[in-house]
């Protein structure tokens, strides 16, 4: 059982009334004109949620990984575009804080609680589920090394997004995930990076999502994360972190979701009765709900987890697994509940279902979070 403490539900109540005043009625604007969030993003800083992962050395309130969950958790209810946002640029600034070093701290960890956002860039055209496929090639050069390639559907990066990027690159190519990869830190300024293609998305149409094109990209070793190698290592930790970060988001989605459904159950009218009084659409809200919990419950378990330092990578992917599928299942029976109106844009749940479909694709799709989960129970027994 989970008891959120003092703290943790002044900032749950804090975020809850930013986003039901502010970011609510921007919703279906931003999804509607495809439109980055540019209020919402300077409000959150303005409050220090931008930062509320980061230590108080460095500006930020250095709060715990529960915390960030209920914060995406409260965005995503009225705007999963906003929560993806904040949710990609907590996992930027978690990678800098845990594998950066004193410079590369000191540098960007202020700038991220100013709510400069950074980007994470691990997928290209060849490379998906499968990150063995990366041909994005970083070459040494003296001091320096110059990276050539080109990566694909990255978020916060775009016209308006993106002020620094982790670039995950082959520096061994022979050795591909064993030791071959390194992660570096690279400004949006390197005149060697541009931004190519922002894509016109089915959903979380508020969240930039760009190509990032690497063209003889010249950085100085102080730009590598951890050490050259820990690449793919670093991806993998930073996707634990991630994972957790989209389950919140398809819990806050599927609340929100299921919130809509209830509201609109109990005023609309058919057979001469408010449609809530139908039992075959209660047992459909009590699936909705039934779902949504368990949902919740891997959400803070891998958050708690996270926090306590314990390998977390089984239950992260649980977590998404479980609240993506549940999150596109609240939203398909919340839109069956609305009926026609349901398919109609006047209405909040047309939106929210199609937000919900990319929790069971990114960060690992649904099959890749299975892959992880059944590696671990077949080396358990
Ligand atoms: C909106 C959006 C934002 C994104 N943001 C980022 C970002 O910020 N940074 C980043 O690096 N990436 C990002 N991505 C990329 C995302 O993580 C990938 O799209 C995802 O990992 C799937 O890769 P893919 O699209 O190449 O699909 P593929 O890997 O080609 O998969 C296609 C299908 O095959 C299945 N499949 C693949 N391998 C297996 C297997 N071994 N067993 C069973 N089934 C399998 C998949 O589950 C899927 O159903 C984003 C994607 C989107 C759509």
């Amino acid at each position: 059982m989970f008891e959120l403490n003092e703290a943790q539900k002044d900032i749950q109540d804090i975020v809850r009334q930013y986003a039901q005043e502010k970011v609510k009625p921007l919703a279906e604007t931003i999804d509607k004109e495809a439109r980055y969030p540019a209020e919402n993003i300077e409000g959150l800083t303005e409050m220090g949620v931008m930062g509320i992962n980061i230590p108080e050395l460095y500006g930020g309130s250095e709060m715990d990984e529960l915390t960030k969950c209920l914060v995406i958790i409260e965005l995503a209810k009225v705007c999963a575009s906003t929560a993806v946002i904040v949710d990609v640029h907590y996992l930027v600034s978690d990678i800098i804080l845990s594998m950066g070093t004193d410079a590369q701290k000191a540098k960007y960890l202020p700038m991220a609680v100013e709510g400069k956002l950074g980007a994470f860039c691990l997928t290209e055209p060849g490379a998906g589920s499968d990150a063995g496929g990366l041909k994005t090639k970083a070459v040494k050069d003296g001091d320096d090394y110059i990276i050539n390639g080109a990566k694909c559907f990255i978020s916060n990066c775009g016209p308006h997004e993106g002020n620094h990027f982790v670039v995950i690159a082959l520096t061994d190519p022979e050795k591909k995930t064993h030791g071959g990869m390194t992660a570096f830190l690279i400004d949006r300024d390197n005149p060697g990076l541009s931004i190519g293609k922002t894509e016109d998305k089915m959903g979380i149409r508020g969240s930039e999502v760009s190509e990032l094109i690497l063209t003889d990209c010249r950085v100085s070793s102080d730009a590598i994360l951890g050490k050259v190698g820990d690449g793919f290592k670093i991806a993998m930790i930073g996707l634990d972190g991630g994972r957790i970060g989209i389950a919140s988001q398809a819990v806050g989605i599927a609340s929100g979701a299921l919130e809509a459904a209830v509201k609109y159950a109990k005023e609309r009218e058919q057979f001469g009765k408010p449609i809530a009084a139908k039992q075959g659409l209660q047992w459909y809200l009590a699936d909705m709900a039934t779902r949504l919990e368990a949902a919740k419950l891997l959400v803070y378990e891998a958050a708690d987890l996270r926090e306590r330092g314990e390998d977390v990578t089984t239950v992260a992917a649980m977590a998404k697994l479980y609240a993506g599928e549940a999150a596109c299942y609240v939203t398909d029976l919340a839109l069956q509940i609305h009926g026609g109106y349901g398919y109609m844009k006047d209405y909040a749940i047309e939106r929210m279902y199609r937000d919900a479909r990319i929790t069971r694709i990114y960060e690992g799709t649904s099959e890749v979070q299975k892959m992880v989960i059944s590696r671990n129970v077949i080396n358990q027994y």
